[in-house]
């Protein structure tokens, strides 16, 4: 059966990485892709960073593989996540052999939350002095994340990061939600602060395992372990929703190397790898995955591994591995 993906490169090395994403997906399976245009170019074009079609195709497709958008990414990303229903965020962060990393050691994932918090677009300009946010949180939302916390860990246990001493009314209401529902669900939870968060995945980062955090806070701290694991040219993420999902690499569009064909690819192959698994080819992600880390550890390396190979040599690796 042929499967359908939309696929928007987007801006900058976007429009190098999700080709080279897509050279892997075609090594595994036969898929057919639907090219949508968002970010900077599109909109000096037609004055519209996100066109509707583009949004409609991500509304209606099971699975979009997205690359990166300049100037305009927050015109392009947050409709997009709102238009997959994306309730979380996955951001894995791991080190790998081969990779110089601050904790080699480091082998974790963020689950956050990914419609409210302090990113609701609640804020006020109230007075020539005064400026307010309004922080939201939702029990359905907060519970929502748990139950999907609670399968991806496979009724095992989980960790939550929040600060619930201080904001207890909004984030008291997030961690009691959580935890109720792995209650409900059999799973062990153990709260972390937030901020002895951020020291502790330092010093240790092995005692974390699955982070589930508010909007905000999974935004700063999955960032920080991304400092750990050395370096944005590795880090996948996936937007999920009920049944849509979109898949992105963290980092952007990379101006600063953009055309040249050295941009690592790796990020952007592992969104894919998560794309999979979304649509249900499980063997196939694996496959995708270890394909990643043979060439991560073994070569060839781009240069921001220290490497001179380009992103098509590093492809042709990845994809030489899957045949
Ligand atoms: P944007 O505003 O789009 O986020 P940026 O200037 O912040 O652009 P990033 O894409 O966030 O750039 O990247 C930050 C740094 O990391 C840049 O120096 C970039 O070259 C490097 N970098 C990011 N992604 C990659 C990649 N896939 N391969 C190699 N280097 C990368
Ligand atoms: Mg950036």
């Amino acid at each position: 059966m042929t499967e359908e993906i939309v696929v928007i490169p987007g801006d900058g090395i976007g429009q190098e990485v999700v080709p080279a994403a897509q050279k892997v997906l075609d090594a595994v399976g036969d898929f057919e892709y639907v090219e949508a245009d968002a970010g900077d170019a599109v909109k000096e074009e037609t004055g519209e960073a996100l066109p509707q079609e583009t949004y409609d195709l991500v509304a209606n497709a099971d699975a979009t593989l997205f690359g990166a958008a300049g100037e305009t990414a927050a015109d392009v990303i947050l409709p997009l996540r709102e238009a997959v229903d994306s309730f979380v965020n996955v951001r894995p962060a791991k080190a790998y052999p081969g990779v110089d990393a601050l904790r080699p050691e480091t082998d974790l994932v963020f689950l956050r939350e990914n419609t409210e918090g302090v990113y609701s677009g609640h804020e006020d300009r109230l007075s020539e002095d005064l400026s307010t946010l309004t922080r939201v949180v939702t029990t359905s939302a907060s519970e929502r994340l748990a139950e999907f916390a609670c399968d991806y860990v496979d009724d095992s246990s989980f960790q939550i990061a929040h600060k619930a001493n201080v904001m207890r009314e909004t984030d008291g209401r997030f961690r009691d939600a959580v935890v109720s529902v792995a209650e409900e669900n059999g799973v062990e939870t153990e709260e972390v602060l937030m901020d002895a968060f951020a020291t502790k995945v330092c010093l240790n980062p092995t005692q974390f395992d699955v982070v589930v955090c508010p909007n905000l806070a999974g935004d700063v701290l999955s960032d920080l372990a991304a400092g750990l694991v050395g370096g944005l040219g590795l880090l996948p993420s996936a937007n999920l929703g009920p049944e849509r999902g979109l898949f992105e690499p963290v980092h952007g569009t990379a101006p600063d190397i953009a055309g040249e064909g050295v941009a690592n690819p790796s990020a952007t192959i592992l969104s894919a790898a998560m794309l999979l698994d979304h649509l249900g080819y499980d063997e196939e992600a694996e496959a995708v995955r270890s394909a990643v880390e043979g060439v991560l550890e073994e070569g060839p390396r781009t240069a921001d591994l220290g490497g001179d190979a380009s992103t098509e040599d590093v492809t042709e690796a990845v994809v030489s591995r899957l045949n």
